[in-house]
């Protein structure tokens, strides 16, 4: 049975950024990946890097990863295609403004630089939004970055630190002794371990599953558009309060348009199938809100299977009971904006025993039974 000091299982970019984290520090890491590295959520994503909107539970991760991102190409000597150009939030309905209002506040109470913007002020901010657009919450410094390239940057940098990446090996089991976990079974062996962190993405639940644990983690198909290129126009992305839209426009002039426009989930094949109702809702609602799209063709379209927590946060730490295993998984539609912290701070969990921000309000502990919440609706970016 081959020994590594540390097992991620999952190659997608929170595994990636976990086993880099840990490699740099000089931890011994093996990464087993079924399917490819970024091959699920991880490669289907929208890209979305922002703070705003959301939870007050995730919040300080969101905010100490922007500050990551700042300098995250020159440390993964890679080019992530990072673009900080802002975030904004729109809205159409003059009697939202109420609600949008205290909204923004809130954020900013959580510690989030965000702003109203209005009018005219707004139309210049972002030129190419729909006229009935009325006022926008504004984050100046959120953007996007390309996800698969960041998701093989992370690979790539662990490998150059002295993780190993097993691809096309599945996990099949965990080893137990007792309360703790000691190691994997794949396929074709057994693998002894110090520490196994399960980064696997919708199929955690299943893993988790063999230990007598149920975590609320739901396998949801996302939609995303890509557009044929067009004229530069869009530096920020646009989400919409009332809408389903995240839109990006990509380095080679294409648009990127999702928003959690619902697919059919494919767990074999770890992504999933559209729906022609989805394509004609996203094309309508991005359009409405920024009419240049009118006049593009779609140049492709695809499904990312992602794992919606039921309270839309995912779950990172050990499970409550048993020993030597963290979780990282469930994030709900947007956890690439979260990588390089989440990677940060399960390196800290798993080496000096307690993270530098706290990952309690995300443990699994918020599921026990008497607080489980109502499943909510999935939205992505
Ligand atoms: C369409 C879409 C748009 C999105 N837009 C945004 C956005 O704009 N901004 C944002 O921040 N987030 C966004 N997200 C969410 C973000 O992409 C995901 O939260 C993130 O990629 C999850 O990464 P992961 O590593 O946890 O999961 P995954 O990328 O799914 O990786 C899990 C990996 O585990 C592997 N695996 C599973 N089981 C096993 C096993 N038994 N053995 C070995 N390997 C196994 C899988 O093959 C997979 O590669 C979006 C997601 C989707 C689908």
């Amino acid at each position: 049975m081959p020994n590594t000091d540390v097992i991620v299982v999952g190659g997608g970019v929170i595994g990636c950024s976990i086993a880099w984290h840990l490699a740099r520090r000089g931890v011994g890491v093996t990464v087993i990946e079924e399917r490819g590295i970024a091959a699920a959520a991880s490669g289907a994503s929208a890209g979305g890097v922002r703070q705003q909107g959301r939870d007050p539970r995730e919040m300080p991760l969101a905010i100490a990863a922007i500050a990551r991102w700042a300098t995250l190409a020159d440390e993964l000597a890679a080019d992530l295609h990072y673009y900080r150009e802002g975030h904004v939030t729109v809205y159409e309905d003059e009697a939202e403004q109420a609600l949008a209002q205290s909204s923004v506040e809130a954020q900013r109470a959580l510690g989030l630089d965000i702003s109203l913007v209005a009018g005219q002020e707004l139309h210049e901010l972002v030129p190419g939004l729909g006229e009935q657009v009325l006022f926008g919450a504004y984050t100046g410094n959120d953007g996007h970055a390309d996800p698969a390239r960041t998701t093989r940057a992370f690979a790539a940098a662990a490998q150059r630190d002295g993780a190993t990446l097993m691809l096309g090996a599945a996990v099949t089991g965990l080893l137990v002794d007792g309360d703790r976990v000691t190691g994997v079974v794949t396929e074709e062996r057994s693998m002894l371990a110090d520490h196994v962190i399960l980064a696997a993405g919708a199929w955690t639940r299943v893993l988790v599953s063999a230990l007598g644990v149920d975590l609320p983690l739901e396998p949801v198909g996302l939609q995303m558009i890509r557009t044929r290129p067009m004229p530069a126009l869009l530096r920020q992305v646009v989400g919409a309060n009332a809408r389903r839209l995240s839109l990006k426009q990509l380095r080679d002039g294409s648009y990127l348009i999702g928003g959690g426009w619902p697919g059919d989930p494919d767990m074999r094949a770890g992504i999933g199938y559209l729906r022609p109702e989805s394509i004609a809702g996203s094309r309508k609602d991005s359009a409405a809100i920024f009419p240049v799209l009118h006049e593009t063709e779609i140049d492709r379209a695809w499904v990312g299977v992602e794992a919606i927590a039921a309270d839309e946060v995912p779950v990172i730490g050990p499970l409550p009971g048993i020993g030597r295993l963290t979780v990282a998984a469930g994030f709900s539609g947007h956890g690439f904006a979260l990588s390089p912290i989440v990677g940060q701070l399960v390196a800290e969990l798993v080496v000096d025993g307690r993270p530098s921000i706290s990952l309690d309000a995300l443990s699994s502990a918020r599921f026990d039974a008497a607080s489980r919440p109502e499943a909510v609706t999935p939205s992505a970016g």
